[in-house]
């Protein structure tokens, strides 16, 4: 990892209690999600500042940003290769490894000729919560379910 780029960072506390979120957290927050943790701690924190400060984490490889098209992106604070489950009802997201993904990348190499350098699979579907709230067979709407902010 680049070591010459840490300077970029202006308050080296405040990217600590940033990047400590992300890792405590399991659930892949939100930036606004962030930014509402690290403020009980410093309440002086600008939300200004955890985005860009999570972008360059991101950047820097310390966390992994995960986009979803039109909706905010979640940081990870597990950043070895793995895959995710996402809920289009609740939006929760979860980790899974699935190693077949691991042939998905060769084929994808082979087929395209790029040198594949990094990839990632979000299987979208109900989770068990909302499949017992609502129970099965109502998913086929095709709309987004509205997000929490
Ligand atoms: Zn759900
Ligand atoms: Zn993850």
């Amino acid at each position: 990892m680049a070591s010459a780029s840490t300077s970029r960072f202006k308050n080296t506390t405040q990217r600590t209690e940033i990047l400590d979120e992300v890792r405590a957290s399991h659930g892949h927050l939100t930036a606004g999600e962030i930014f509402e943790r690290v403020r009980r701690r410093d309440s002086r924190i600008a939300y200004g500042t955890v985005y860009r400060t999570l972008h360059l984490l991101a950047e820097h490889g310390l966390i992994q940003e995960l986009t979803f098209a039109d909706q905010a992106s979640r940081y990870d604070g597990r950043v070895d290769r793995h895959d995710h489950v996402h809920c289009l009802r609740c939006g929760v997201l979860l980790d899974v490894d699935v190693p077949v993904a691991l042939i998905a990348r060769h084929v994808a190499g082979e087929q395209s000729g790029f040198d594949i350098t990094s990839h990632h699979t979000v299987f979208a579907g109900i989770c068990p919560a909302c499949k017992t709230v609502e129970g099965p067979g109502t998913v086929s709407d095709g709309k987004l379910p509205a997000r929490r902010a």
